[in-house]
């Protein structure tokens, strides 16, 4: 199974050679729109790789801001589908992303009313708006933004499961890994 050094390494490699591949495939050969996708790419596989299932290099790599995986490394097995299938999992953890954060904004500034005069409830529906406005305003964007966050988690995926299938033993991979999350668990406490 590769390491997050390998994934990494792939993630990254694959976003420069996609950009020529992007940027022949368009209609258009919009290089904005290009670039776009290969941001959203390796964004997708360093920061929000499919192994923040567990207490890996990206879930740490999020630092104090690893509280808003906490859950999502709680309630999903490590490379369960929820995280692992190729376009769900980053879509899920983009629409987690985006929720969890909004939650901590509004408790933020719920927080935040106690002292100051100001409106929780109004900031985080001007949030949704502008989340809504991004879709109506800039839609080709955003959907070329979608595609490179789904292959930045996809080729994670496909590594995992090109070096599984090539291992003689699933088995005791399985069990070695569970082990390792267990440690891994251990160090990090709650976080
Ligand atoms: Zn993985």
């Amino acid at each position: 199974m590769p390491n997050g050094k390998t994934h990494d390494m792939l993630t990254v490699v694959t976003g420069v050679i996609g950009i020529p591949v992007v940027w022949g495939l368009l209609p258009d050969h919009n290089l904005a729109a290009t670039l776009t996708w290969c941001g959203a790419h390796i964004v997708s596989g360093i920061a929000f790789s499919p192994d923040l299932d567990l207490a890996s290099t990206p879930y740490k790599r999020w630092g104090p801001l690893r509280i808003i995986w906490y859950p999502y490394r709680q309630l999903i097995g490590h490379r369960d589908w929820v995280s692992h299938s190729l376009v769900f999992g980053p879509l899920i953890r983009l629409g987690y992303f985006l929720l969890m954060s909004a939650l901590l904004i509004w408790l933020f500034l719920t927080g935040l009313s106690q002292l100051i005069p100001i409106s929780g409830a109004r900031w985080s529906g001007a949030f949704w708006r502008s989340v809504g406005d991004l879709w109506t305003d800039h839609r080709a964007t955003v959907v070329i933004f979608l595609i490179g966050f789904i292959t930045g988690g996809a080729v994670h995926s496909i590594a995992d499961w090109l070096s599984s299938s090539s291992e003689p033993n699933h088995r005791s991979l399985r069990k070695s890994w569970r082990k390792r999350r267990r440690r891994d668990d251990d160090e990090w406490g709650i976080w």
